[in-house]
């Protein structure tokens, strides 16, 4: 597993004539979590209850806890949809842009130094700037987490491997509407996208 220890990059030299001196540092970690459609539409009954999700809420919240502690970068990736959003002609209606059900959960709201990248498709490179905001950041592993295991997680675990990113998924920081769709998808994940799938306890963050 890659070190978090907060590596120190020099980011540039003050043009400022009167401080010709000062350096911008900023710390830059090899990890970044990225958390998955934990929004309210999702987080309900039809979908994944808020009882069936409730573990894996509190499982996220400790590893956001810690990755913040450590100066891993926490990128939201959450579904966006326009009102008539072609997602719509599969799906029922969710998420729409401006609506409650496109909100984080309360129990995961972003914290200040948090990232939020908004998308309209299954994954979050799709169509966003993750993948220049993750390079920027200095990234090379994504440890993915929040919903729904074989849909949204899988298709950003997906296009991150596409990217040369190394892939974690937490197996207690998933979740999908059915234990089979939840165990399939992280399978999947393990097989094609060569992911470590392991408790969130166990990952060095
Ligand atoms: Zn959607």
């Amino acid at each position: 597993m890659v070190s978090a220890k907060p590596i120190y990059v020099l980011l540039g030299k003050s043009l400022n004539p009167g401080r010709a001196n000062v350096f911008w540092w900023r710390p830059l970690s090899r990890q970044a979590v990225l958390v998955v459609d934990m929004l309210k539409d999702f987080i309900k009954p039809g979908f994944i209850p808020p009882e069936r999700a409730s573990e894996t809420i509190k499982a996220i919240s400790r590893l956001l806890k810690r990755a913040r502690a450590r100066g891993v970068p926490v990128v939201y990736v959450c579904d966006s949809h326009l009102p008539d959003d072609g997602e719509f002609r599969l799906w029922p209606r969710h998420a729409v842009r401006g609506t409650e059900g496109a909100e984080v959960v309360e129990e995961l709201k972003p914290q200040e130094g948090d990232y939020v990248v908004r998308k309209r498709r299954y994954s979050g490179f799709y169509g966003t700037d993750l993948d220049l905001l993750l390079r920027e950041l200095g990234v090379d592993t994504v440890v993915i987490v929040g919903v729904a295991t074989h849909i949204c997680v899988l298709h950003t675990a997906a296009d991150a491997y596409f990217r040369g990113y190394r892939v974690v998924v937490p197996r207690d920081c998933v979740n999908a509407p059915s234990d089979e769709d939840n165990e399939w998808g992280l399978r999947y994940m393990e097989r094609m996208y060569g992911a470590l799938v392991k408790g969130s306890e166990e990952l060095e963050i």
